[in-house]
């Protein structure tokens, strides 16, 4: 007897399937526009020098590698604390905060959305639409209803902020409302800071639950920077939320896996009960998160000097993909095609270019140029090298 006999395929991840396809083409200029990956001016992933440091420390010191706690590395998870809510918060003294080591951004996600599950009212998150694609199927999987709201305008190419707020006043109390704290993905569309505190007030009023996903913190304009919705939720007085951060981008440690969970509670107690519900669920899923990553990301943030240098070349990463946007819009216009000048506005590694599908499908096919079906290119792919390449292209096909 055959065990898996009616099991069928199901589809891959889409993102990941175009890296396959451009792995397999064997075109010299190809260029994959498609990644969530920031790559450096020679296209690799960096490894940045504070991390290579602490590796070298960590390997001269070689400690025994015993179980960590169910909830993480202790000085991973304080540094984490105070990296995502600030210093001076009055939440992290007053002990409203319980942080996890996770499994990446993912990871939090998933923990937290399988906390939720159990505690809240009803398990329905809305997402902005559109969103990480992930993060439908991570809240499904963990038996929320997901439904959309308002937040991107295609015509206008930026945020549709009266939509967003319409939808959300629409939700049932205790809904959970997944917000991207900064770097939009896919779209690369953001608040402003007065606009986070509209839609704060929002949550509070409608007693909705905030669910922030950070994991872009220091790719737009700096790390408290953009952390201020974090800090907006805090000051708006909603008792109870969620931040999950990764940091996957900002240390350039993808295969690490480094994520955190951080769930506020109305006060220490509540905090310490919520805790103990995320030890029991991690318990049944992986029992206890690794220490490589953990150990490298609490060496950097614990160190004075090795901290210094992780915000540089943070602040590196940042500046190349400014430059990049600012490079291909006047490249663009150069070549006559000056209605992408909106590419300039937008946060982060991603842009929703407005391209259509058809105009994507031509840019691989005649081009070598891979981006994702929806017109997401990832700016940070793009290189001197590539730049020149990829803005002829896109102008041609939008002709
Ligand atoms: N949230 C968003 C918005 C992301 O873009 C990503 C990564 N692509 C994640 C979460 C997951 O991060 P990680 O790779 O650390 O699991």
């Amino acid at each position: 007897m055959s065990f898996f006999a009616t099991v069928e395929q199901v589809p891959g991840d889409p993102i990941l399937g175009l890296t396959d396809a451009y792995n397999a083409d064997t075109r010299p200029t190809k260029v994959n526009l498609g990644v969530g990956i920031y790559y450096d001016e020679s296209g690799r992933i960096p490894l940045l020098r504070a991390v290579k440091q602490i590796e070298q420390q960590l390997a001269a010191e070689a400690k025994p590698r015993g179980y960590l706690p169910i909830d993480g590395l202790a000085a991973y998870t304080s540094a984490t604390r105070e990296l995502v809510f600030g210093k001076d918060s009055e939440l992290v003294a007053a002990g409203r905060v319980a942080t996890t080591q996770t499994v990446g951004g993912s990871g939090a996600l998933r923990v937290g959305a399988e906390l939720l599950a159990h505690t809240l009212p009803h398990a329905t998150v809305a997402i902005s639409n559109p969103s990480w694609e992930n993060h439908r199927a991570v809240f499904t999987a963990a038996g929320f209803k997901v439904v959309d709201y308002t937040y991107f305008d295609a015509a206008r190419h930026g945020l549709d902020f009266d939509g967003m707020l319409a939808d959300l006043a629409k939700l049932a109390p205790g809904t959970t409302v997944l917000l991207h704290a900064c770097c939009h993905n896919p779209t690369g569309a953001d608040l402003t800071e007065a606009q986070w505190k509209q839609v704060a007030a929002l949550l509070k009023e409608h007693q909705l639950f905030p669910f922030i996903d950070m994991a872009y913190q220091g790719f737009d304009k700096g790390i408290a920077e953009d952390g201020v919705a974090v800090r907006i939720v805090a000051e708006a007085g909603i008792d109870s939320f969620i931040v999950a951060n990764s940091y996957s981008k900002s240390f350039s440690l993808y295969g690490e896996r480094v994520g955190a969970l951080s769930v506020v509670a109305a006060d220490a107690a509540q905090s310490r009960a919520v805790q103990s519900h995320i030890k029991r669920i991690i318990r049944t899923i992986y029992s206890s998160p690794s220490t490589h990553g953990a150990a490298l990301v609490a060496g950097v943030l614990g160190s004075t000097e090795l901290r210094a240098m992780w915000e540089e070349e943070l602040g590196q990463m940042r500046t190349r993909i400014h430059a990049l946007r600012a490079g291909l819009v006047a490249k663009l216009a150069e070549l006559g095609a000056p209605e992408f000048a909106f590419i300039q506005q937008q946060a982060g590694m991603f842009s929703y270019s407005g391209l259509s599908r058809a105009q994507v499908d031509t840019l691989r096919d005649e081009y070598g140029i891979y981006a994702v079906g929806t017109g997401r290119i990832c700016v940070a792919a793009l290189n001197q090298g590539n730049l020149d390449y990829v803005a002829k292209a896109v102008c041609a096909v939008s002709r």
